[in-house]
């Protein structure tokens, strides 16, 4: 290794830190970064990618067997999980690679191993071939979270799976338990019951998807149920009894307890920051519960040392990461830099039907003292959602009634995922009513009923 001094270490290369390295070194800054695992992080290797390679293998076995309906025939529709698992372990190797090419590419210096912050600018980081010590005028943080263990329902990777299991499954499930319909838990729900798992997922809170919009959180429950799956709202896995072929899980709903039995449990129950091991008690870190507080501008309040993505808490996004780790590489190179604003960072769930959303829900909009104006389309009066035999969804926006701002929007159907990049450029620019209106949206197009939700809030909609 050449130099060990930098302008800018980035421990961790996830979303967060292999983007902010990209982007220091694009300023002229001297960056590095360590990884003590893979590079791309839980993203590319062990997240977002892999999970959405699974969901397309299982999103197109659906449309197999719907291939009468589109005056197709397909005999013999199987599958082979290994080589499906196989398929996206081979999408992440390919972003890893990617990542890799790109830090060269950007002359940022990778060291694999595991970094300690021993002082104030100072990294020590354990290798295969021993130990190297850093000095950098910046160090950020980007270490990333991992699966949340509840006492009692901690993952055993034999029954009882975190998503790492999931995403390389030692055997089939045949009679699956989720626990949490948070995006990560609604995702593998729906990967597994898609393969034919008799699924159920629980949920403590009132309804799945609790982040979601109340009606956008109703009906992808009407959807997932038809497509076979139970759901326990409000209920509680007290317990899990663990034997060599099966789980018994302790189920508690309006506080009767029920045992029920599975073959295969996946804990989702959300997500801690890596914040143990790396010094930062000892530097004087501020950290509330499992993450790293930080400003707006990802600073810790110690000097040259910042947090970004997932350990700088939530929302626990990939873009959020890479932005702010952005905005952190830019504040280091003496650049202009905008805070990330957390209520116009999209979420997207790839479940089937999809779901995406930002900005506030109806509900919350109300609890601010908003006076809204709610607009909703449904899938079925759209002739691209026909066509493409996906009528069922709907899109959601709510306004504030005085200004005209678009508060929110909230969707559920195919495609939305990408759908919604549309009403956050619209937030970002400060978007009206008005100037939605008056734009004209290309047809035939899913996106038209992006339009007529804005219309419907304001009684103009067409096709209803
Ligand atoms: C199953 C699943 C599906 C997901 N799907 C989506 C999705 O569809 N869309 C989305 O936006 N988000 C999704 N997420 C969340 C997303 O993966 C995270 O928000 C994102 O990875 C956070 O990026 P990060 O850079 O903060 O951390 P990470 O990606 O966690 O990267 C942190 C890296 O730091 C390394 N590290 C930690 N400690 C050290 C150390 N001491 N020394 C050296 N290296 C260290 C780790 O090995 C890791 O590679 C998903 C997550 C999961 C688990």
């Amino acid at each position: 290794m050449a130099a060990k001094n930098f302008d800018m270490i980035v421990i961790g290369a996830g979303p967060g830190g292999y983007v902010a390295a990209i982007r220091g070194a694009q300023l002229g800054l001297n960056v590095a970064v360590i990884e003590r695992e893979n590079l791309g992080g839980i993203c590319l290797n062990w997240g977002c990618i892999p999970t959405k390679a699974l969901l397309r293998s299982s999103e197109v076995f659906h449309l197999m067997h719907r291939a009468k309906e589109f005056g197709l025939s397909a005999e013999g529709i199987g599958y082979d999980l290994d080589a499906v698992v196989k398929r996206s372990r081979g999408v992440s190797k390919q972003m890893e690679g990617g990542v890799k090419h790109l830090l060269k590419k950007n002359k940022v210096t990778v060291i694999m191993g595991e970094a300690t912050i021993p002082a104030k600018g100072k990294v020590t980081v354990k290798t295969d071939k021993g130990t190297e010590e850093l000095t950098g005028k910046n160090i950020v943080l980007a270490t990333g979270a991992r699966a949340r263990n509840l006492p009692g329902l901690e993952a055993d990777g034999d029954r009882v799976w975190s998503y790492r299991h999931a995403l390389v499954p030692p055997h089939q499930p045949k009679k699956l338990l989720v626990i949490g319909s948070g995006a990560i838990g609604i995702e593998f729900a729906s990967f597994y019951n898609t393969l034919g798992a008799d699924t159920t997922v629980v949920e403590v809170m009132d309804r799945v998807l609790p982040v979601e919009d109340a009606d956008i959180s109703a009906f992808a429950k009407k959807q997932f149920v038809k497509q076979g799956m139970k759901i326990l709202e409000k209920s509680v896995v007290k317990q899990l009894d663990r034997s060599k072929a099966k789980v018994v899980a302790h189920i508690e709903t309006g506080g009767k307890v029920e045992k029920q039995e599975f073959d295969t449990v996946i804990s989702a129950v959300g997500i801690v920051g890596n914040v143990e091991g790396l010094g930062l008690e000892a530097l004087g870190v501020k950290i509330d519960r499992t993450h790293v507080v930080t400003d707006e501008f990802c600073r810790t309040g110690i000097d040259g040392l910042y947090a970004i993505g997932d350990i700088a808490g939530a929302p626990w996004l990939a873009h959020k990461a890479s932005h702010e780790g952005v905005m952190v590489a830019d504040l280091i190179g003496g650049k202009h830099a905008h805070p990330v604003k957390p209520e116009s960072i999209a979420g997207c769930t790839y479940c089937h039907p999809q779901v995406a959303s930002v900005g506030y829900t109806e509900a919350k909009a109300k609890e601010l003292g908003y006076t809204v104006k709610v607009g909703k389309f449904p899938f079925i009066g759209n002739g691209k959602a026909v066509a493409l035999g996906e009528p069922e969804g709907m899109i959601k926006t709510v306004f504030d009634a005085k200004t005209g701002e678009l508060l929110g929007a909230h969707m559920v159907g195919a495609e939305v995922t990408e759908l919604i990049q549309g009403y956050v450029i619209g937030r970002q620019l400060e978007t009206t009513e008005e100037d939605l209106m008056n734009t004209v949206f290309p047809h035939p197009t899913l996106s038209e009923m992006m339009h007529e939700s804005v219309l419907d809030a304001y009684d103009r909609v067409i096709h209803m």
